[in-house]
């Protein structure tokens, strides 16, 4: 406990403890409620927003990447012309409780399977423009099905609850405090997972962190996504059929000159959504130097983000863009989209090597099968010097979701022990779903057993994620 919550003294509300404290709602947090819960555990699950999903619903972002592998870097497709709908798909990366969430989003008529979208198939050009395993799908059936599926495993549920301390005594976690509009409370916990994206209990506890990349501190551009409709998609796909560039950068170059004063980008990625003549900016939405952890820095962000999507929609689209004329800003994020925070210092940091080696573990409990993506200030993705993730399948130990030296706090999420470009596939939100349905199955282990995540029976484990449809065999 740290001194300004011990400081509040009798204003704290005490709840009654439960087996399982999951803090953040984010793909990890999600599946690692839902599998604690499913297994008989009392969990109670903290969202700071007043949905689930993280990035993928608070940030705008309806676009679970990573179902399969295949995926090659989106400059290696440019320069060969290839749309990805001539990318194999070898082998499914992640099952479980991912896939069973878009099968039910999909079932409530909310997306198309991974790799199928209205939008790309009705104009199939657009396909030079999205990713090719992804699953994207309409947000307020998105938003629904997840709720659903936490109420039904019987999650205790608590949205707008931010979780701001924790009380240790040595190598546990004996309880989180949070906040949220009844006060101050406090739920102490047999195992606590953070899926905060920002490891933020790892942080509040003491256990050892680190920031950006780990030799210089830089993090990854965050910014705040916009959606834009009203858009003509056949006439978008008639300029990438004429050859036109699917980064747009002739198009912001025009704009640019047009408008010298307005902040704008020099590129732009967007991809369809599942509505038709809607579109998502992602690419042109960033920006950096802001710290995801800094309360100043993500109000900045907002703000800078809402002024962006506001100049893109006026100054781009609908002047320079083909079929958006009469194009409208639909949505900006309720949140800013943050790639890259705090990562912990685990039992297990995965390293660069790793992916390229192709390094088998023994302890894996879930699966990437993205390619290097984290662009950093030297504009340079790892994959563009040639590097790849070696059979194209990343593993993620166990232990990379070990804090050191902590007994029973656990970590899942962007947060987890991967180091430099690793974070590229790691982070990508079918495996973040992966190894948090990795952390609340592991929940079981360490609590009936009544020892310390790392002292679980890791073979057990994988061998019970194998039997709930989850990928662990590269
Ligand atoms: C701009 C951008 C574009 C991306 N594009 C893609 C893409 O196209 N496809 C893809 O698969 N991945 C993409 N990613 C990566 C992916 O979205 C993230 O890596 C992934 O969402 C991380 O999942 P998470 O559960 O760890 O964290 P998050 O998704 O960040 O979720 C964390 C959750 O925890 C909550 N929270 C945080 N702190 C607290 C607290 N203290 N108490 C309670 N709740 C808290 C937050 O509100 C949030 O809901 C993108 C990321 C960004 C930022």
């Amino acid at each position: 406990m740290s001194e300004y919550t011990h400081a509040l003294g009798d204003r704290i509300i005490n709840l009654d403890a439960v087996d399982v404290l999951v803090a953040g709602g984010g793909p990890a947090g999600i599946a690692a409620a839902v599998a604690a819960a499913r297994q008989g555990l009392n969990t109670m699950l903290l969202e700071a927003t007043g949905c689930l999903g993280g990035v993928s619903t608070s940030g705008n972002l309806p676009f679970w990447l990573g179902y399969t592998n295949g995926s090659i870097p989106f400059r290696w497709m440019i320069r060969k012309n290839l749309a990805y709908r001539d990318l194999p798909h070898p082998r499914r990366a992640v099952g479980g409780i991912f896939e069973e969430a878009w099968k039910r989003i999909a079932a409530a008529g909310g997306g198309e399977p991974p790799c199928h979208m209205g939008q790309t198939d009705k104009y199939p050009g657009l396909d030079r423009l999205g990713c090719h395993d992804e699953f994207t799908f309409d947000l307020e059936i998105g938003k629904r099905v997840l709720d659903e599926m936490a109420v039904e495993a019987g999650v205790q549920l608590r949205f707008y609850a931010r979780a701001i301390d924790v009380k240790r005594r040595g190598a546990a976690v004996e309880g989180v405090y949070f906040a949220d509009k009844s006060g101050i409370q406090y739920v102490p916990a047999k195992a606590v997972i953070d899926c905060t994206g920002d490891a933020d209990l790892v942080d509040d506890a003491g256990f050892a962190t680190y920031k950006g990349d780990r030799k210089t501190g830089e993090m990854t551009a965050a910014g705040l996504v916009a959606h834009i409709e009203g858009i003509d998609a056949g006439a978008i796909e008639a300029y990438l059929n004429a050859g036109g560039d699917p980064w747009f950068y002739e198009i912001c170059a025009r704009a640019r000159q047009a408008h010298p004063d307005i902040d704008l980008p020099e590129h732009l990625i967007i991809f369809p959504m599942v509505q038709d003549g809607v579109f998502m900016v992602n690419g042109g939405t960033s920006h950096r130097g802001f710290d995801g952890t800094n309360g100043v820095d993500m109000t900045n962000l907002t703000l800078k983000g809402r002024q962006r999507a506001r100049d893109l929609t006026e100054y781009v689209f609908r002047e320079f863009m083909p079929g958006a004329k009469n194009c409208r800003l639909r949505s900006t994020a309720a949140t800013p989209g943050v790639r890259e925070t705090r990562r912990i210092i685990a039992e297990y940091i995965l390293e660069e090597d790793d992916l390229l080696n192709g390094t088998a573990f023994e302890d894996t409990v879930a699966l990437a099968g993205r390619h290097f993506d984290l662009q950093r200030k030297d504009g340079q993705v790892f994959a563009d010097k040639g590097l790849s993730v070696r059979r194209g399948i990343t593993e993620i130990p166990y232990r990379t979701m070990l804090p050191k030296g902590a007994d029973n706090l656990i970590v899942a999420g962007r947060c987890i022990g991967a180091d430099g470009q690793c974070l590229g596939p790691a982070r990508i939100m079918s495996t973040c779903f992966a190894v948090g349905e990795a952390a609340g199955t592991a929940a079981r282990f360490k609590i009936q057993k009544n020892t310390a995540f790392r002292n679980i029976d890791v073979q057990a484990l994988r061998a019970e994620l194998r039997k709930n449809n989850c990928e662990v065999d590269a």
